[in-house]
């Protein structure tokens, strides 16, 4: 199975390979050089804020990730803990 970056289209591959049902959550998080993301959205935005539990699931390539590492946000703790934010990503290079 394929997948595309949100940013700049690139095609990502499955680490399962193609064999794989594109319902499954599973297969769709585990790209190669890319990772998934999910929001359900938020007020304000005007094109989705979830009120029932769903969410939009996207890939972003590390290429684009590394390149747009600046508007990123680290996110650590827990829902629990109440997360922190730190501006930085420590993304690896390739
Ligand atoms: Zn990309």
């Amino acid at each position: 199975m394929h997948f595309s970056c949100l940013s700049c289209d690139k095609t990502l591959e499955s680490v399962d390979g193609g064999d794989s049902d594109v319902t499954s959550v599973e297969t769709a998080t585990n790209v190669y050089d890319g990772v998934a993301c999910m929001t359900s959205g938020n007020y304000g935005s005007k094109v989705f804020d979830s009120f029932d539990g769903s969410y939009l699931f996207f890939h972003v390539c590390d290429e684009c990730l590394t390149k747009k590492k600046q508007h990123l946000f680290l996110v650590k703790g827990s829902a629990d803990s109440g997360p922190s934010l730190w501006r930085e990503v420590q993304a690896t290079g390739q």
